[in-house]
């Protein structure tokens, strides 16, 4: 988009006073720019407008006519009330039926001109007649001597299109706004993708693909309109894309060129590491970790991303690279995203890392005295902490790795900062949230990819099942049966404490329930307000199997290891979100033993719950699950892209765009590969810095 237009403000448009400025800024809208890339979220084709006397049963038709009544009418054997607009065109009398919205009346005045959309119905008792059941409408004109000539065309005899409005302003005061920008803004727009890509690609420019998309012409197939798939939407979702991959790929480039640590360890360490470990690597993880070594060797800094289910045995690969770090004198930190999942790293990995002569601490907020004087001398060699520790200003004597664990919403952003921290770090993301391969490539489309595709041997496959609370007698059984085994127990609730916005089971109150209905048991509760020294003391006694059921909040969502355990109960499994739930799930099922997870479920819970639920019962896989919550929540929930630090995709949808969306990752990192900082292309490169904005300093080298 040419640097004219997204500065060139909406105020100066046809149309536009002072007024609607403010109006317009409520759906976005400043500049000329932010207009044309408003899209329509449907389209009504209006090319045949019909009279009314020729409407066809049960087709989506359009037409209008004058108001000659409004009312609410009541059906008083159902308690219902609808709201009645019936129109008159000359040929004859069309309804339409609005149910329980009586304030619907309010928009209607009898004589105004007035546009219906809907399917077309008989009168369901009489048989005859046309009407509409919560048609789409719009007030042609308030009394339809004062119809403008042009308007005619504008909003008739066509397929319009259909925006988004706010109270003040009408969706026929948008498109006639549209209209004129379309018509005057953009004749002399540039188009910042590069013109070979878009022939090569067979896509519009971008002066007939904005046109295309506000107002089609008539040959326009409705159907790809709608589903905002026609050429011209393609090439605006591709430019999007484009863009993003483009940042990604200065991002991934800058990083290459960047001058990082050439480990160069010898392999002792890691072989005693090895050997102290009371298993063997599965063959994922030794392809993983070579390819971690291979990173790490190499001049530039590591930026890679280890994908794996719960369970796959990641942190040892991590130890791994820590330790080659380590063989060659730098220093390692471990960012984990809750203090309890630090907590129990440093309590597992402590002894280990000892064992081999090198030292460790953990770094908290909760963490009084800290070690801060050794970590800038270099006295410690491995951190484990929140990312407080980074935040925090710690300063390291040489920081060489960085590995950030289970964090997903860890995105480009904050990788960013960590580089600027000049340290130049190599850096190794762990996440369990497994995300479907095309979105990886996006939220993390500047990192290289590994997946640890195995689990280690002999875990039997964890066995879900679905209860009513009515069944407790059944739960409790199953608690008595597993202790007995000497296995151990979590029941996982919603909230700390009960409250009087919600009717939810909480932890607090759970806890004495359980202690008294099993007296004889040792039950610990956790939870986030648990001050941390004592959290510590609670998961390590739950760990060296002194506490036998541990009640707790998704506080041990991630990362928590403690294989002995093998039955979970999730209370109110309804509320929580699917990958949630798989995390938590997966905090059983790491032993040889087989284990077991209790959704126990309230009625009642809507579709989606059940569908969650089911999903949960049905599915051990993590990237099914990934693929099934991406499903239900759509990809701007299910990425959190705000937290990500990407930029928003206003047009795109990475799911349905999924094919679009490769091949502009393609053209892009070819594109950078040829000419990394753009030279060729002056305008691209505006554009580009415009859609990252302030988000981040692409060119910072020129
Ligand atoms: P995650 O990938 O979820 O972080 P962890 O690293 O916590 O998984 O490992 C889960 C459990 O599996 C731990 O108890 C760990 O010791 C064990 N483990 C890891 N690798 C292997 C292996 N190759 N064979 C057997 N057990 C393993
Ligand atoms: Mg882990």
């Amino acid at each position: 988009m040419a640097k004219d237009l997204s500065e060139s403000q909406i105020q100066y448009t046809k149309g536009v006073g002072p007024h609607r400025v403010k109006l317009l800024s409520r759906l976005g809208i400043r500049t000329v720019e932010d207009a044309l890339y408003y899209l329509p979220y449907r389209y009504e084709d209006r090319s045949n407008l019909q009279k009314i006397s020729d409407l066809h049963y049960n087709n989506v038709e359009t037409a209008s006519g004058k108001v000659i009544s409004a009312e609410v009418k009541r059906l008083s054997h159902r308690n219902l009330k609808i709201f009645e607009l019936t129109l008159n065109d000359g040929s004859g009398l069309l309804k339409g039926k609005w149910f329980n919205q009586p304030f619907m009346k309010n928009n209607f005045r009898v004589g105004q001109e007035v546009m219906l959309c809907g399917v077309v119905k008989r009168n369901p008792y009489l048989g005859i007649g046309f009407e509409m059941e919560n048609p789409e409408y719009e007030i042609v004109s308030d009394d339809a001597s004062s119809r403008p000539t042009d308007d005619a065309f504008i909003h008739t005899n066509r397929v319009v299109p259909v925006y988004r409005t706010t109270s003040g302003l009408s969706v026929r005061q948008i498109r006639s706004i549209m209209f004129n920008l379309i018509n005057t803004g953009i004749t002399d727009i540039h188009d910042p993708v590069p013109v070979d890509i878009l022939k090569r690609n067979g896509l519009p420019g971008l002066t007939e693909s904005l046109s295309g998309v506000h107002f089609p012409n008539s040959n326009a197939t409705m159907a790809f309109l709608n589903r905002g798939t026609s050429e011209f939407h393609k090439r605006l979702a591709f430019e999007e894309l484009f863009m993003l991959e483009l940042g990604l790929a200065v991002i991934k480039t800058d990083n290459v060129l960047e001058k990082g640590i050439p480990f160069n360890p010898e392999g002792l360490l890691l072989r005693r590491l090895v050997d102290m470990l009371p298993f063997s690597l599965t063959g994922a993880q030794e392809r993983v970790f070579s390819e971690i070594l291979a990173d790490m060797k190499r001049p530039s800094p590591m930026n890679r991303l280890i994908q794996g289910d719960v369970g796959c045995g990641k942190t040892v690969v991590a130890l791994m690279a820590i330790m080659a770090a380590a063989e060659c004198g730098f220093q390692s930190a471990l960012m984990v995203p809750t203090e309890i999942l630090a907590e129990q790293h440093f309590i597992n990995l402590h002894h280990i890392v000892e064992g081999l002569g090198l030292k460790i601490c953990l770094l908290t907020g909760s963490i009084k005295d800290r070690p801060l004087n050794e970590i800038a001398s270099g006295g410690i060699d491995i951190v484990i902490g929140t990312h407080a520790l980074i935040q925090e200003g710690v300063i390291f004597k040489n920081l060489g790795l960085v590995i950030i664990d289970e964090q997903h919403r860890f995105g480009v952003m904050q990788r960013a900062l960590l580089r600027k921290k000049a340290f130049n770090p190599d850096v190794l993301v762990m996440t369990a949230t497994p995300i479907p391969r095309t979105l990886a490539l996006t939220l993390y489309g500047d990192l290289d990819y590994s997946i640890i595709d195995e689990l280690p041997p002999n875990r039997t496959p964890i066995r879900t099942l679905l209860f009513s609370p009515k069944q407790k007698e059944a739960i409790y059984h199953l608690i008595r049966e597993e202790v007995k085994r000497k296995r151990q127990v979590y029941v996982v609730y919603p909230v700390i404490e009960e409250s009087e916005k919600t009717d939810l089971r909480s932890a607090i109150n759970g806890k004495n329930a359980f202690e008294k209905s099993f007296p004889e048991l040792r039950v610990g509760l956790i939870h986030g307000r648990i001050k941390a020294q004592e959290r510590e003391q609670i998961m390590t006694s739950f760990k060296s199997g002194e506490l036998d059921l541990l009640v707790c909040t998704t506080v041990i969502e991630v990362g928590v290891d403690v294989p002995n355990a093998t039955l979970m109960l999730i209370i109110h499994a309804e509320r929580f979100g699917l990958s949630q739930l798989h995390q938590l799930r997966g905090r059983v099922g790491r032993g040889a033993h087989g284990s077991s997870c209790i959704l126990v479920a309230y009625e009642p819970y809507g579709e989606d719950a059940r569908r969650r639920l089911d999903i949960m019962v049905g599915s051990n896989d993590g990237f099914r699950i990934a693929e099934e919550d991406l499903d239900i929540r759509g990809p701007g929930e299910f990425l959190g892209t705000r937290q990500s630090g990407m930029p928003d995709l206003r047009i795109a949808n990475i799911v349905r765009d999924a094919k679009l969306l490769n091949v502009a990752r393609q053209e892009a990192f070819s594109l950078i590969r040829k000419d990394p900082g753009l030279k060729e292309f002056p305008l691209l490169r505006d554009s580009l810095e415009r859609f990252w904005k302030e988000k981040i300093e692409l060119f910072k080298t020129g």
